[in-house]
């Protein structure tokens, strides 16, 4: 495969070899409503070709020394940092988040693969004495299938793809349907650096997820995207024994103390729940303001709302781009919708139509919305919140886990005593103090409840990529 990466036409990566298929389609750029390029759609011969390859490379990937693995990983790095303006503007045209946001997850992947290569998971002597010695090593699985969503296409393939290498499995990346372009990209450059049937990709349609979670070649599906699908994919993978691990969906409540600075925190809190337009797992979906400070908050989370910008991704300023596609855009209106139904007070925006192409809303903050409102209980995923009130810190706990959800959420009191007496109680994956959304690769990123199943990060999601052994030695036969 030569050198240089066209960015015009797309293809599937079977066994180190660009493919087409004879049926293709394309995914829509969000923010115009235009098609975006070709793609393929895969069938059933070709997820044969791909895991059969992925098998096949699993058996001398897996035995090459991890000095060899980590090497290709930092190819891999050196040349997503050469195709970064090209990925970032594939991104912004195929996902519609504004410039700085693609910038930023482009930014995301490459301190991952920066982070995990420092990551060592080492055998362990557990116990070592005059008889016996018992030693835990971590073997790898075997061929893996990474399935991406579309709200954060390239991280989120970055991240399946580089703890599965580094511990010696193969990986086939499968992304959505409505984001493949990132993705093709990535594992068609990941072949200047991996040998044939270690790192590939195919895109089609909805059949292709469930083809491969039933397939019986993988050993693993690690999976990121909604809890219903989530659920659909462990029902598969059971039938073979598959392992799982599973980044599903968040409802995180961020919990505002009476004693914080409101005009430092309000626009710190719009900011993480309109970012990427509310599609972001860990955005904040729902905001629990201490009633001493409600009506000062409200004024100044409004004032922070109003001056983000919609638009299309490469508009200087832009802030919101638009939802990704025309069955969020749908699942959205409903709960603007629901507006004027349920009788709620809107504190800003309300407009589902911005009267410009392209799947575009207003920020929208929903005033003391009921507690067993839709907009409180479900995961709009979309760029509308609710702003609700609490004055008893165990009714806002009890409130903030009242959701089938864990995923994360966030606490803010200039009282880091009172902040981690809260944040203890929260049942969700990460619990941030003073921030949201911050990432810490060496830490666990996953989810309690139904927000998912195992985690990613750190040398645990490393083990997630891997067997456990233990190796049990009589010294004195
Ligand atoms: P989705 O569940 O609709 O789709 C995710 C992926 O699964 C896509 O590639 C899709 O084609 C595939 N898929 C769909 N049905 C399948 C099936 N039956 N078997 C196998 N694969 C199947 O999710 P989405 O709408 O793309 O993404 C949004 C959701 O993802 C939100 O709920 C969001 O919170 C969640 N998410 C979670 C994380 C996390 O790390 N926890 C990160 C990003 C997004």
């Amino acid at each position: 495969m030569g050198a240089e990466i066209d960015f015009t036409t797309f293809r599937n990566v079977i066994n180190g070899e660009l493919t087409s298929t004879e049926q293709t389609r394309h995914g829509i750029n969000p923010a115009t409503g235009n098609p975006n390029p070709e793609v393929p759609v895969s069938t059933p011969t070709d997820v044969d070709a791909a895991v059969e390859a992925g098998l096949v490379a699993f058996k001398s990937w897996s035995k090459t020394s991890r000095k060899v693995r980590e090497q290709a990983l930092l190819g891999f790095t050196g040349a997503i940092t050469r195709y970064r303006e090209q990925l970032t503007k594939l991104l912004v045209q195929e996902q519609g988040k504004p410039v700085m946001f693609a910038n930023g997850e482009v930014d995301g992947a490459l301190a991952f693969l920066r982070s995990i290569v420092n990551l060592k998971l080492e055998e362990e002597i557990v116990e070592d004495t005059e008889d016996r010695q018992v030693i835990v090593r971590f073997t790898p699985l075997g061929l893996a299938v990474g399935i991406v969503p579309w709200n954060a296409p390239l991280v989120i393939a970055v991240m399946k793809i580089a703890p599965a290498v580094l511990t010696g499995n193969t990986i086939i990346i499968k992304p959505s349907p409505f984001t493949p372009y990132c993705d093709l990209k990535l594992v068609e450059i990941a072949q200047q650096f991996f040998p044939p049937g270690v790192v590939q990709v195919l895109s089609g349609d909805d059949s292709l997820g469930p083809w491969l979670t039933a397939h019986p070649g993988p050993a693993k599906i690690s999976f990121t995207g909604s809890s219903a699908t989530g659920k659909k994919v462990m029902e598969s993978a059971s039938k073979t024994l598959k392992r799982v691990t599973l980044e599903l969906g968040g409802n995180d409540p961020a919990i505002i103390c009476a004693d914080v600075d409101v005009d430092k925190v309000a626009p710190k809190i719009a900011m993480s729940s309109f970012a990427n337009a509310g599609q972001i797992c860990v955005a904040i979906k729902r905001i629990y303001v201490h009633e001493s400070i409600y009506e000062k908050f409200r004024e100044a989370i409004v004032r922070a709302t109003a001056a983000l910008k919609v638009g299309e991704g490469n508009e200087p300023g832009v802030f919101l781009g638009p939802v990704q596609n025309s069955m969020q855009f749908e699942k959205v209106k409903t709960f603007f919708a629901d507006i004027e139904k349920e009788k709620w007070n809107v504190a800003i925006g309300a407009k589902g139509d911005m009267g410009k192409p392209g799947y575009f809303f207003e920020p929208t903050i929903i005033d003391k919305p009921p507690a067993d409102s839709r907009i409180v209980v479900e995961e709009p995923f979309g760029p509308i919140v609710p702003l609700l009130t609490w004055n008893d810190e165990a009714a806002v706990i009890e409130a903030a886990n009242n959701t089938k959800m864990g995923l994360g959420a966030s606490v803010w009191s200039s009282d880091l005593e009172q902040a981690r007496r809260i944040g203890d109680q929260i049942e969700a994956g990460i619990v941030w103090i003073n921030k949201h959304f911050d990432a810490c690769f060496e830490a666990p990123f996953g989810g309690h409840k139904e927000s998912g199943i195992g985690y990613e990060g750190g040398l645990g999601g490393l083990k997630g990529f891997c067997n456990a052994q233990t190796i049990n030695i009589n010294k004195n036969l």
